[in-house]
C-alpha cells in the first residue's frame, strides 16, 4: 500500500521510522534487530536510507595515487524486499540522483517495482566527501524534482527504452523538506520554490529534516501552505543519544539546537546521561506533535531502536 494511503486512512498520528543499512558484512539479522523492538508499535511503512559510494587514494608504486571507489552499505533493493518479506510492512527506499545515470535509475525501479516495491522517497543525495559541491552524473541528474520527473514519467509508461517495457510503473514519492532550511539554499523562501517545485512535479507527501523546536517545525508548515503546498508534511524526529552527536548532528545536518534542551546536554556528562536527557526530549516533542494531529512521528534510528523505543512507549 502506499504511503499516502496509510496517511489518509488514518485515524491519528502513525507511528514510522528509518533504517541504515549496516556496515558491509553484517547480516540481515543486524536490520531485523533494530526493527523487532520497534514492531509493537505498528509502523505501516519503514524507510530504507541509500549512501553512495565514497573515493578514497591509495599509494600505489613510484608514489603513484589510484583513486578507488568504496561502497561502506549495501544498497536498498534487497534490504526492503526482505523487510516487505519480513514484517508484512511496506518499505521505502531512498533513491538518490549522486552516482546514478538516469538508465541506471530507470533499472533500479524496474527492479523495485518487480518486487512490489510502490514507494519511494525521492532525493538528490549529498555531496561525496571528496567534492566540494554535489556534482551530478554526467547523464543523471542536478536535483530531486528531475528524479521526481523521470519517476512521474515512468508512472505514466514513458521510458528510456519503451520497447523493453511491459506496463507503466505505479510509485508513490516522496520528498525531503527542511524547516531549517536546506544548508545551500539562500534563504527559506527560495527554499520552499523549490520544495512547492517538487510537489507539483508529483512528490505526494514531505518528510522533513529532523529537528529539536517543534516551532520551527510549525512555522515550516505554515510558511509551506502559504507557498501553496498542501501535501502532508510528516515530522523528522531524532533523539540525541551520544556526547558526540550534541556537535555532529548541527554541524552535519545544518539544524539548531533549542537553549532549553542545549542547557540540559551541557550538563551532561557521559552518553547514558545524554540519552537520559534526549529521551524526555524527545517524548515532549513527540507529544506536542501528536496534539497537533502531525501525519507520523518519523524516526530516524540510525541502527539504534532504544530511544525511539522509549519515547514511541510514551506516546502509542
Ligand atoms: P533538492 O530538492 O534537489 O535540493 C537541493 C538544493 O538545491 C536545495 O538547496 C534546493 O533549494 C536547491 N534546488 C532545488 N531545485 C533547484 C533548482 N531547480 N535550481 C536551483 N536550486 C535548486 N541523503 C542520502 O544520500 N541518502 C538518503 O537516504 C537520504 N535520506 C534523507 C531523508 C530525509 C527525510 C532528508 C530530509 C534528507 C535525506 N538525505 C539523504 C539527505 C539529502 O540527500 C540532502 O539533504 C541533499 O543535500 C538534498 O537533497 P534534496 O532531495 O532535498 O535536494
Amino acid at each position: 500500500m502506499k504511503v499516502i494511503d496509510h496517511i489518509n486512512k488514518a485515524k491519528g498520528t502513525l507511528f514510522s521510522f528509518e533504517i541504515l543499512p549496516p556496515l558491509k558484512g553484517k547480516s540481515i539479522q543486524s536490520i531485523y534487530d533494530g526493527i523487532d523492538p520497534l514492531m509493537e508499535f505498528k509502523p505501516p511503512f519503514i524507510n530504507v536510507t541509500y549512501h553512495r559510494e565514497e573515493y578514497v587514494y591509495k599509494r600505489r608504486e613510484k608514489g603513484y595515487l589510484e583513486k578507488m571507489s568504496i561502497r561502506k552499505r549495501p544498497g536498498t533493493v534487497g534490504i526492503c524486499a526482505a523487510i516487505m518479506n519480513k514484517y508484512d510492512v511496506d518499505a521505502v527506499p531512498h533513491i538518490i540522483c549522486g552516482g546514478f545515470s538516469k538508465e541506471e535509475t530507470e533499472n533500479a525501479l524496474i527492479d523495485l517495482q518487480f518486487l512490489g516495491i510502490d514507494n519511494l522517497l525521492a532525493l538528490r543525495g549529498d555531496p561525496i566527501k571528496t567534492e566540494a559541491n554535489f556534482l551530478p552524473h554526467p547523464e543523471g541528474h542536478e536535483y530531486a524534482v528531475d528524479l521526481i520527473g523521470q519517476i512521474m514519467d515512468m508512472n505514466s509508461g514513458s521510458f528510456l527504452h519503451e520497447e523493453m517495457m511491459a506496463g507503466a510503473t505505479d510509485f508513490c514519492v516522496g520528498c525531503a523538506g527542511y524547516p531549517e532550511k536546506h544548508f545551500e539554499s539562500m534563504n527559506l523562501k527560495t527554499d520552499l520554490k523549490y520544495l512547492k517545485d517538487k510537489v507539483d512535479k508529483g512528490a505526494e507527501y514531505i518528510v522533513t529534516q529532523m529537528f529539536y523546536d517543534n516551532q520551527k517545525y510549525f512555522a515550516f508548515v505554515d510558511a509551506c501552505r502559504e507557498a501553496g503546498i498542501n501535501v502532508p508534511i510528516i515530522p523528522g524526529l531524532k533523539p540525541i543519544s551520544t556526547l558526540r552527536h550534541i556537535t555532529f548532528l548541527p554541524k552535519f545536518f545544518h539544524i539548531d539546537l533549542p537553549e532549553e534542551l542545549a542547557d540540559e546536554l551541557q550538563k551532561c556528562k557521559s552518553n547514558d546521561d545524554v540519552r537520559q536527557v534526549g529521551i524526555e526530549w524527545g517524548i515532549k516533542q513527540a507529544k506536542e506533535l501528536v496534539k497537533a494531529n502531525v501525519p507520523s512521528l518519523h524516526f530516524y534510528t540510525m541502527g539504534k531502536s532504544e530511544s525511539v523505543k522509549k519515547i514511541a512507549s510514551a506516546i502509542f
